[in-house]
C-alpha cells in the first residue's frame, strides 16, 4: 500500500504528531492480524457516509479506508552529503510515495529551533534543498553513463535528454514535482523531488484560529495541500471521550481532530480515493487509485475479482440513501450496469459479478 513518510527539522513535532498516529485502534479493530511495522502509523480515513450505510444495511461494523504515515529518521542539512543517518534517511524517503513535512510554526521558548527562530518558508527549503542535492548527485552519477549509451544506441537518446532537462530544473532551484517533470523515462534513478509534498504546519492556539496567518501559510505551500494542528493537542485527544474532545478543540479553535484533516490530504496527496461496499457483515471503504476502473477496483477485494470480472452494479451514496434501501434504488432505476471500462467515482457503492 502507499505511504507517505513523514520528515522535518529536530524539534518541530514529528514524534509527538507520530505517536498521536500510532495511537489509535482502527488497525487492532479491523484487522487483528497485521503486523505493522514500529515506524508506520496508519489512520482512518473519516467517512460519515459509512455509517449511514450501516444504517440502510443493518451491517454488523464499518470499516474505513486507512492511510499510512512512515516515521522517517530525523532529517538535518547535509543529509545529501551522506554521512551514515543522511543516507538512511535518503533510502527511506525513496521507499515512500509522497513526502508529508511537519513545519513548526509554535512559539515555546522552551523548545529550542534548529536555526534558532521559527521561519516555516527557511524550514521548507531546507528540506528542498537537501532532496534536490541528492537527486542532482543521482543525474550526476547517471548522465555520463546515459551519454555513453547514447552514443552506441540512438534509442538511448530521450532518456538522456529529459536527464539534462531534470538536472537543469534542479539547478534552478525547482523540485521536479513542483516542475511539473514529465519523469516517466527517468523511473529507475528513483528520484526524490518528483514525489508529491503534503505540509502540516505544527501550530498553537494563536495561530489556528489567526484565518489570516492560515490562509498566507497555505498560499505559500500551495498547490500542495495544507494542514494545521497542535500535534500536542492531538496526542493529548487520544485520552479523551468525545465530549471533553470537543471542548479541547473548541479552545484551540478547531471543530474535528487535526489528524482526520490530514488523512484526508494524505490520502488527496496520494492520488487516492475510495468506493463502498455494504451489507450484513460491513460497510466498508475500499482504497483505490484515482482514475481505477471497476476490475480494478474489484481487484482490490481479491484478485480473483479482478481476473473472473463479469461486471459492476453501481449505484451512487446519495441516490441509495435517497430511495432508502438497495431494492427501492433498484426499483427507481438507479442502480447502473457498469462493465469493464468503468471508471470508479467517488461514492460508488458497488456490488461485483464475477466468475
Ligand atoms: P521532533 O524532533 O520533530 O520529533 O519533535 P518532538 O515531537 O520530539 O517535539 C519537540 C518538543 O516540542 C517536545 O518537547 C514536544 O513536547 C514539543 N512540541 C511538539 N509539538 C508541540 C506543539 O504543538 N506545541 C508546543 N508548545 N510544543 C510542542
Amino acid at each position: 500500500s502507499l505511504t507517505l513518510g513523514i520528515v522535518g527539522l529536530p524539534n518541530v513535532g514529528k514524534s509527538t504528531l507520530f505517536n498521536a498516529l500510532t495511537n489509535n485502534d482502527v488497525l487492532a479493530a479491523n484487522y487483528p492480524f497485521a503486523t505493522i511495522e514500529p515506524n508506520v502509523g496508519i489512520v482512518p480515513l473519516p467517512d460519515p457516509r459509512l455509517d449511514k450505510l450501516a444504517e440502510v444495511f443493518g451491517s454488523e461494523k464499518t470499516v474505513p479506508a486507512v492511510v499510512s504515515f512512515v516515521d522517517i529518521a530525523g532529517i538535518v542539512k547535509g543529509a545529501s552529503e551522506g554521512a551514515g543517518l543522511g543516507n538512511k534517511f535518503l533510502a527511506n524517503i525513496r521507499e515512500a510515495n509522497a513526502i508529508c513535512q511537519v513545519i513548526r510554526v509554535f512559539d515555546d521558548p522552551d523548545v529550542v529551533h534548529v536555526d534558532g527562530v521559527v521561519n516555516p518558508l527557511s524550514d521548507i527549503e531546507t528540506i528542498n534543498t537537501e532532496l534536490i542535492l541528492a537527486d542532482l548527485q543521482t543525474l550526476e552519477k547517471a548522465i555520463p553513463r546515459l551519454e555513453k549509451e547514447a552514443r552506441t544506441r540512438k534509442e538511448a537518446r530521450p532518456t538522456l535528454d529529459a536527464a539534462t532537462a531534470a538536472k537543469d530544473i534542479l539547478d534552478s532551484g525547482k523540485t521536479l514535482f513542483a516542475a511539473g517533470t514529465d519523469v516517466t523515462l527517468l523511473r529507475e534513478l528513483s528520484l526524490l523531488t518528483t514525489k508529491p509534498f503534503l505540509y502540516v504546519f505544527n501550530a498553537d492556539e494563536s495561530v489556528l484560529t489567526d484565518d489570516n496567518r492560515v490562509a498566507e501559510l497555505a498560499r505559500m505551500v500551495a498547490p500542495a495541500d495544507a494542514v494545521f494542528l497542535d500535534a500536542k493537542v492531538e496526542s493529548e485527544l487520544l485520552e479523551l471521550d468525545e465530549e471533553s474532545t470537543r471542548e479541547l478543540l473548541e479552545s484551540v479553535g478547531q471543530t474535528e481532530p487535526g489528524l482526520n484533516a490530514l488523512a484526508r490530504a494524505g490520502f488527496h496527496t496520494l492520488g487516492l480515493q475510495t468506493y463502498l461496499t455494504a451489507g450484513p457483515k460491513e460497510s466498508r471503504a475500499w482504497t483505490i487509485p484515482q482514475g481505477a476502473t471497476a476490475p480494478q477496483a474489484a481487484g482490490v477485494i481479491h484478485t480473483d475479482f479482478e481476473r473472473g470480472f463479469i461486471k459492476a452494479e453501481v449505484v451512487s451514496y446519495d441516490d441509495l440513501v435517497e430511495a432508502g434501501s438497495m431494492a427501492a434504488a433498484k426499483s427507481a432505476g438507479k442502480v447502473r450496469i457498469e462493465g469493464k471500462d468503468y471508471v470508479m467515482s467517488d461514492g460508488d457503492v458497488v456490488e461485483f459479478r464475477h466468475s
